[in-house]
């Protein structure tokens, strides 16, 4: 038996690649409406990038990166995330001193060290936003409009938008004061995770999958209730806008994010469709991660789509065809046509002949597995008398076309 991929990563095969195509295109095209310029940065960076970025109590870092020493010893880190990695490279480039906001999107592959199910993957793909330079709520919410958009326009399946504020470092530590004496007297009913995560990231605890934890943290105290002034008003203005959007939501108390640096709002888009693994997006504002990461202290919202999961709630593509199938019979039909394939090539069509001498009854065979709308036959009696057929595969109708201005002729059936 040969070699296999690794337990978790996966092969994207030539019959899925037109909807990964499909998501990109889609996702680009809202980017540009939303003015948003693409920013690529390296899938593996030093390891602390990600352990100051992510936080050291988050399950990503604890126990799920890609961490291994280079042959000089350092440590590096195969992305778990976007996020990290992009606030790095702004920093090092000091994109924020030729502008002051910065709206960046990316694409790419992420890796975590999880079990892999349905959903959940060991090297996955993401789609993300970074919007910095901004606090207003109205950033929080172009944020949201995008991961929606794009998520709606893939996919017939029920979403639910869930959206919910984490406070501020001014309301956050009353919350959480009350959360940990709260937490304390249910000690006993948490999961081993749990328990740890109560010393070191109890918010993080509301986002436990087991059953018994989510019924102790059912009656735990709220982060709504302790929001101050500005982080309601903040929240009810991303609400506002969302409203003026047509983008429907609801609010869910009870939704935390994984990651340490989140501050205010956090949202996910889910679908029932999904089972266990539901959020197909997530994402949420971190004003203090600039500044964390050595930058200046520029405030920011992000999101990441997740591409797979969103592949696993969209329908399958419809076949892209080609436009045009040359079947040429003999050598000297060959020489005589492939010049014109070039001219038609170079003017945008897709057209493709067959390489190897093949009857025309396997050519044909080849054309239909292209998918081509038409074929253009030229055989020994063609070449004779100066004139090609063009076969319309769905039809059956044909014509003849004179080899004179053939080029022309053809381009012109296209333009009709
Ligand atoms: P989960 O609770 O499912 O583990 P998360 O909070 O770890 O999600 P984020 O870090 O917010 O996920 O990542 C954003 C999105 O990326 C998720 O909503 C999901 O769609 C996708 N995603 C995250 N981890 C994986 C994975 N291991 N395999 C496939 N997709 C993933
Ligand atoms: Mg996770």
């Amino acid at each position: 038996m040969g070699v296999k991929a690794i337990r978790g990563f996966k092969d994207i095969l030539p019959d899925q690649s037109p909807r990964w195509q499909e998501i990109e295109c889609r996702a680009r095209d809202i980017f540009s409406s939303f003015g948003l310029s693409e920013i690529r940065t390296p899938v593996l960076e030093k390891t602390e990038v990600f352990s100051r970025g992510i936080g050291e109590h988050t399950d990503i870092v604890e126990k799920e990166m890609y961490t291994f020493k280079d042959r000089n010893g350092d440590s590096l880190t195969l992305r778990p995330e976007a996020t990290a990695g992009i606030i790095r490279s702004v920093i090092e480039h000091k994109l924020y001193a030729s502008s002051p906001l910065l709206k960046l999107y990316t694409m790419g592959p992420m890796f975590r060290h999880e079990r892999p199910q349905k959903g959940r993957l060991r090297q996955f793909h993401q789609i993300n936003v970074e919007l910095l330079g901004s606090a207003a709520p109205l950033s929080d919410a172009e944020c949201i409009a995008m991961a929606w958009q794009i998520v709606r326009s893939m996919t017939d399946a029920k979403l639910l938008l869930e959206i919910n504020s984490l406070g501020c470092p001014k309301c956050r530590p009353l919350h959480r004061k009350d959360l940990l004496k709260y937490l304390e007297n249910a000690r006993d009913q948490l999961c081993e995770d749990c328990r740890r995560r109560a010393k070191t990231n109890p918010l993080r605890i509301f986002d436990c999958k087991n059953e018994q934890c989510a019924r102790v943290m059912r009656q735990a105290p709220l982060v709504k209730h302790y929001h101050c002034i500005e982080c309601a008003s903040h929240l009810g203005l991303v609400l506002d806008f969302l409203e003026f959007m047509d983008i429907p939501f609801v609010q869910n108390g009870y939704l935390v994010r994984g990651l340490d640096y989140y501050v205010r709002t956090t949202f996910e888009i889910k679908s029932p469709e999904l089972g266990a693994q539901s959020t197909v997006a997530a994402g949420g504002r971190y004003d203090g991660l600039v500044k964390m990461l050595g930058g200046p202290d520029i405030p920011g919202v992000g999101m990441a789509v997740g591409v797979e999961r969103l592949l696993l709630i969209s329908p399958e593509a419809e076949r892209q065809g080609i436009d045009l199938f040359i079947a040429a019979l003999g050598r000297e039909a060959r020489n005589t046509v492939v010049p014109w394939m070039h001219q038609w090539r170079m003017a945008g069509l897709a057209v493709e002949m067959a390489w190897d001498d093949k009857s025309l009854k396997a050519q044909m065979k080849q054309a239909d597995r292209a998918g081509a709308g038409l074929v253009l036959i030229v055989g020994e009696n063609e070449i004779d008398e100066e004139t090609a057929i063009l076969r319309d595969m769905e039809t059956r109708e044909q014509d003849n076309i004179p080899f004179e201005n053939i080029v022309k002729s053809v381009l012109n059936v296209f333009e009709q």
